[in-house]
């Protein structure tokens, strides 16, 4: 234990160095004067989230089935997380370990995070939350795979989401560290099958070249779980994007 506890700490001193030596970012919000329709004209630095022709999310339909596409693999661990409330968001930092192989690279999971309602629209419908699982390869590339949560008050609680919730930070800039085992390959619906395009991060500066894979297959939570979140982030979710004509392709 003693290793990865000094790994996540010098990670952070890191990220506090560059945190600190990088100019400020303009703020931005959800809603209101700096809402999503405003993010390109904050700062210099989000001109794509108003210029950009490959930005995300947007709405999946008239998906292409590729039978060439792999499934994606998946080897997460489980481990201790840290919790972060950043004012948009509750963002899961993993230990690193855990790594997906999808189209013949290898992408390591950075952290996953949370939208309400989801950002990925099927067919016009989103579903109440969602998940996105953050990766990054060796060369920089980014890849997301999200899930979508829809509440169902037939279901037993989420239980990966039962072991995160009690220790939700509820103050922007609040972190809690959760010492219980946390494996995020738990959240992953039974059914790998996706839907895959190129979009960019949801957040500015809305970068580009972002590789997404959305589950086709819904996971749920409970009323309850949903209402926790929901009571943290009215809305925290970008609407959608023109999608410029991309490919979207099916994997089954
Ligand atoms: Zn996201």
């Amino acid at each position: 234990m003693r290793f990865p506890a000094l790994a996540a700490f010098l990670l952070c001193v890191t990220a506090f160095a560059n945190a600190q030596s990088a100019p400020q970012s303009a703020p931005w919000d959800y809603e209101g004067k700096r809402g999503a329709l405003t993010w390109g004209k904050l700062d210099p630095a989000y001109k794509a989230c108003s210029d950009g022709h490959e930005q995300s999310p947007i709405d999946i339909h008239g998906a292409r089935l590729n039978k060439a596409l792999q499934p994606i693999e998946f080897h997460y661990i489980g481990g201790p997380v840290t919790l972060e409330h950043n004012g948009h968001t509750i963002i899961v930092h993993v230990d690193p370990g855990s790594y997906i192989i999808a189209g013949g690279v290898r992408y390591d999971l950075v952290q996953f995070h949370f939208h309400h309602p989801a950002e990925e629209a099927v067919k016009g419908k989103l579903t109440d939350m969602d998940i996105h699982l953050v990766h990054k390869s060796a060369d920089g590339k980014q890849a997301v795979v999200a899930i979508r949560l829809a509440e169902d008050r037939a279901t037993p609680p989420n239980a990966v989401l039962a072991a995160l919730w009690p220790h939700l930070p509820t103050k922007a800039g609040d972190t809690e560290k959760v010492t219980e085992i946390v494996n995020p390959g738990g959240l992953l619906p039974p059914d790998r099958g996706y839907w895959t395009y190129v979009g960019s991060l949801t957040i500015p500066p809305c970068t580009e070249d972002v590789r997404w894979f959305i589950f086709e297959q819904e996971v749920t939570l409970s009323r309850d779980q949903l209402l926790a979140f929901a009571a943290l982030f009215k809305v925290n979710s970008r609407p959608l994007q023109d999608p410029h004509g991309r490919r979207i392709e099916a994997s089954e």
